[in-house]
């Protein structure tokens, strides 16, 4: 009986303790986000000898991205207000941290040091990192590997990969490919595609994980390297000054409609 007794005191804190642990709210889930969000910051650092693009052809780039990111989530009945720094003075420098490349647990590390605003009941804050090295992957280092996104509201860019860019057809194309790079990255952590967002039609190329199927949509899987986000963005990210919408209608529908 005494047995009998622990033994379902012991069960009892079991489902206590892992019931607390699932009510437990993570700001930083994309499910929380897109129930509660009616703000998204986009936190940006930078390391020593990895400065992020400003400006290009006379325009603010980092306007690019708060278009696109903006147009996520146009028409959802609870309004979500995207804010994006577009100065240098409103990113944060940090100091160089020497490495030749960074795996998944390091991005994350970085931002749980360096991460000066955190998510909260109805603000999302995703930060975005530009490093001075590769990134690490499959016991290797990938060296056309323009960005990743690593969780938990974190992403990170590979600064050197969008300087091997080379200069040519159209000019300098470096910024343009980074506003890009940024674009997508932050895509898969707002959830696309088929990451934590469902989907509205069947769009997601399984075969290369959570991409679109759409070539001409920012999230298509080759974007993810220097080369082919080089020809996806051609001509630039503006037209007659105004910033391109490089997300397809299926991920937009996507953003648009969940939990909405
Ligand atoms: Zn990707
Ligand atoms: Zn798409």
């Amino acid at each position: 009986m005494k047995i009998l007794n622990y033994v379902f005191l012991l069960a009892t804190i079991v489902v206590i303790s892992s019931c607390s642990k699932e009510d437990k709210t993570d700001f930083d889930s994309v499910n929380h986000f897109y129930q509660n969000a009616s703000e998204l910051i986009i936190e940006v650092a930078y390391e020593e000898g990895a400065t992020p693009y400003i400006s290009s052809g006379g325009n603010n780039i980092w306007s690019f991205t708060e278009y696109n990111i903006s147009a996520l989530f146009e028409g959802r009945n609870r309004p979500i207000l995207v804010s994006v720094p577009n100065q240098l003075a409103q990113m944060t420098e940090i100091p160089n941290q020497n490495k030749q490349s960074y795996n998944n647990d390091d991005i994350r590390k970085l931002a749980a040091e360096y991460k000066k605003m955190q998510s909260d009941e109805t603000r999302g804050v995703i930060f975005l990192v530009f490093l001075d090295g590769y990134y690490f992957f499959n016991g290797s280092v990938q060296n056309n590997v323009v960005g990743v996104s690593v969780g938990k509201f974190a992403v990170a860019v590979f600064k050197p990969v969008i300087e091997s860019i080379p200069s040519g057809l159209f000019g300098n194309s470096r910024p343009n490919v980074e506003q890009a790079t940024v674009v997508h990255e932050i895509g898969h952590a707002l959830g696309l595609v088929n990451n934590g967002v469902d989907m509205e039609e069947d769009h997601q190329d399984v075969q290369h994980g959570k991409h679109c199927t759409n070539e001409d949509c920012v999230m298509f899987w080759l974007n993810e390297s220097a080369g082919d986000m080089s020809s996806f963005i051609g001509s630039g990210i503006f037209g007659n000054n105004q910033p391109k919408l490089v997300f397809g209608q299926e991920c937009l529908n996507d953003t648009r409609n969940y939990l909405n």
